[in-house]
């Protein structure tokens, strides 16, 4: 994406080892995410989609620096995160998760679980900390006489706005997204999806929004980066990726995607078997044992990530 300064990923690499077997005596290694490169400006949002077990999560959570990659580098606001965070990473990058039933403590109040941001960070006095609350609570639509209530007196929607606010405490400049309204009735997510771009308007805040959901996608996201087994397949700005994908495979995510039209809608495209393992990749192309185009160069070898037009990049022999 243009004006990529604020978060940078360069060459990014994670490999989860592990062990099974009755003694955990054979030892398994896993591929999570393999050189991706990837940039976010500020203000702006970048969806990443995948089919689940894809590897977008764990880019997530390199992104905010929960894990560390093991090769390549993240970048924000231009220095690395690894060995030391710079200074404002932790209160400038926050993330919303995607079970708000499991990620608020139960024990705490709403006012506690959105000012301990601020309690951590030792940011403003006991009554500055309280009038920020309420002002967020107001800004994520929550009346702020709730602070005083506790998780499980809240819908499933009314906690994600509690997450939003616990992030926006800390006046973030970017929130990564991890599925976060993939827990939620449809009706409750287009609220959500209009809340954060509300947000976003109002605060100038990038996003990296992680769903498997291409629709939900669509209705906020700048540009949109697609993963399959830990790769990147495609990336393009959100309405040329929507008018005319290029990747086979981001074709067939975007022909299940449904449209209020009719006479624009995409034929369903099936793909043939289960998404291989990612304990032992395909070679070559990692999507040729279901790609409906393969040919001759798929099997033997890995298509190089090309700019085949103007801002849109892809990983395919067709291009
Ligand atoms: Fe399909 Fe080949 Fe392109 Fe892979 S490289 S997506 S197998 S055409």
């Amino acid at each position: 994406m243009s004006g990529a300064s604020l978060l940078e990923l360069r060459e990014v690499s994670r490999r989860y080892v592990g062990r099974e077997g009755p003694l955990g005596l054979r030892r398994t290694a896993v591929q999570a995410v393999q050189g991706i490169s990837l940039g976010l400006g500020a203000g702006q949002t970048l969806g990443l989609v995948g089919e689940s077990g894809c590897g977008k999560s764990t880019l997530g959570r390199l992104a905010v620096a929960l894990e560390r990659p093991d090769g390549g580098e993240v970048r924000y606001r231009g220095a690395p995160l690894w060995p030391d965070l710079p200074s404002a990473f932790r209160r400038e990058v926050q993330m919303v998760f995607q079970d708000p039933y499991s990620s608020l403590n139960p024990r705490l109040s709403i006012g506690r679980i959105v000012r301990e941001g601020l309690d951590v960070h030792g940011i403003g006095d006991a009554a500055s900390r309280r009038e920020r609350v309420a002002e967020v609570l107001g800004l994520v639509g929550l009346p702020p006489g709730h602070a005083a209530r506790y998780p499980h007196e809240f819908s499933g929607g009314q906690r994600q706005r509690v997450a939003i606010a616990r992030c926006l405490a800390l006046e973030p400049k970017l929130i990564v997204c991890d599925e976060p309204v993939s827990a939620l009735d449809v009706s409750i997510q287009a609220q959500i999806v209009n809340l954060l771009r509300d947000l976003q308007e109002r605060m100038g805040l990038a996003y990296l929004f992680i769903s498997h959901d291409l629709s939900v996608v669509g209705a906020i996201c700048d540009a949109v980066a697609v993963m399959y087994l830990g790769r990147l397949m495609e990336l393009a700005p959100r309405g040329q990726l929507f008018k005319e994908p290029l990747h086979p495979y981001t074709q067939t995510l975007l022909s299940a995607v449904p449209v209020p039209d009719p006479a624009r809608a995409r034929q369903r495209i099936r793909l043939a078997g289960e998404p291989p393992s990612p304990y032992a990749p395909p070679a070559g192309c990692p999507f040729h044992p279901r790609c409906p185009r393969a040919f001759a160069p798929c099997p033997g070898e890995f298509p190089a990530w090309r700019e085949a037009a103007p801002g849109r990049f892809v990983s395919c022999h067709l291009y």
